[in-house]
């Protein structure tokens, strides 16, 4: 066993950048996913990438470290498209006391039906589509030489007898490596339990409402107390709504359509917008909220789970591979070790 063999279980947004990032720097890897990429948290994620520019604790730091490793990720990556168009935040969504206000929303969104008077445009801000991005970057591991198995649950962790993780168990099948990373999203809680390491997540749930707009109605990201929205270039507009403990497919498709007549209401041209689908997605969170990256005191089992994953996946990849490769603790992890 090579001692840059690496298994990466979850081929999420932050499993596959982890993936890409340990490939490209020479690491034998190999990604599993119980499905296809993406199809946990990360298909349903409105994929916004940004902190709020008050926020200077380690977290906040980390995440505005993300958002530097996507652009020099999409540089590498030629295909990722990561829109940096800004954001217009008002209300809820000012970053505080230091928030820059300006009275050019009307400027930035001409289609908002009433501006608000003062907000914040967050320049730095933008977003990718979070399962195309984990494509992408799974192409690129590919490419540097990482293999893949989808549709392969991983059934458990396989330790020996001091207690050193060396391999999964997929199915009857076992596969070994120096290093088991578990980027697994809700499902890293089992796998971990499996080694005996305990993983405290609280897994929240965010409802996703997908509409079908007139091109070029929203320019950026729109965000304020009564709802967030972007647009991609074929007029599909995401707009994330809280889940209220809704189950039925009634109470979700009310949500929809809720989302759909405030869409209507806010953008002028948007009086055609249809609802073309409502989904909840579970959203990996430790219970303290914040990224549990590292070694876990389990030898050869490393975790990475964090929120809000699309932003933190540049950098927790680029971290991840660094410390798995020169084990040393990279010093944006420091903090966020698991425990
Ligand atoms: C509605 C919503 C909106 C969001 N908006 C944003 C946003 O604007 N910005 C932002 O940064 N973040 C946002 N997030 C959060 C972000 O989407 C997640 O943090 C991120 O996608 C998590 O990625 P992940 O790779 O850790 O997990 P996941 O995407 O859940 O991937 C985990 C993968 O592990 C696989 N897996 C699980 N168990 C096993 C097993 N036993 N064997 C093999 N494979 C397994 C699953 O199949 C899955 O593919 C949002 C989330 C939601 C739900």
């Amino acid at each position: 066993m090579s001692s840059n063999t690496v298994i990466v279980v979850g081929a999420g947004v932050i499993g596959a950048s982890i993936a890409y990032h340990l490939a490209s720097q020479g690491a034998e890897v190999l990604l599993v996913d119980a499905a296809l990429p993406g199809f946990g948290a990360t298909r349903h994620s409105f994929g916004w990438i940004g902190r709020s520019p008050g926020d200077v604790s380690p977290a906040g730091e980390l995440r505005a470290l993300g958002r530097l490793h996507w652009e020099r990720l999409r540089k590498e990556v030629p295909e990722l498209d990561v829109h940096w168009c800004g954001a217009v935040v008002w209300g809820e969504f000012f970053s505080g006391d230091d928030a820059v206000l300006s009275d050019d929303a009307a400027v930035r969104e001409p289609n908002l039906v009433s501006p608000p008077s003062r907000s914040e445009f967050r320049s730095d801000d933008g977003w990718l589509d979070a399962t195309s991005a984990t494509e992408s970057l799974i192409r690129a591991a590919q490419q540097a030489g990482a293999k893949v198995r989808l549709g392969t649950p991983v059934t458990r962790l396989v330790r020996v007898d001091d207690g050193t993780v060396v391999g999964v168990m997929l199915g009857s099948e076992t596969l070994t490596a120096s290093t088991v990373v578990v980027a697994a999203g809700t499902g890293s809680t089992a796998l971990c339990a499996s080694a005996g390491f305990v993983l405290p997540m609280v897994s929240s749930p965010s409802v996703m409402v997908r509409l079908q707009a007139p091109v070029g109605i929203v320019t950026g990201i729109v965000a304020n107390d009564r709802f967030e929205a972007r647009q991609s270039r074929d007029g599909m507009v995401l707009m994330p709504v809280d889940h209220d403990g809704e189950s039925s497919m009634a109470a979700l498709m009310r949500i929809g359509e809720a989302a759909q007549r405030l869409f209507v209401e806010s953008f002028t041209g948007a009086a055609q917008t249809r609802l073309v689908g409502v989904d909840i997605g579970w959203r990996p969170m430790l219970a303290d909220g914040d990224p549990s990256v590292g070694y876990t005191g389990v030898p050869g089992l490393y975790v990475a789970v964090a929120h809000p994953g699309v932003t933190l996946a540049s950098v927790i990849g680029d971290a991840v591979a660094d410390e798995i490769l020169t084990h040393e603790t990279r010093a944006e992890l420091a903090l966020f070790q698991p425990r």
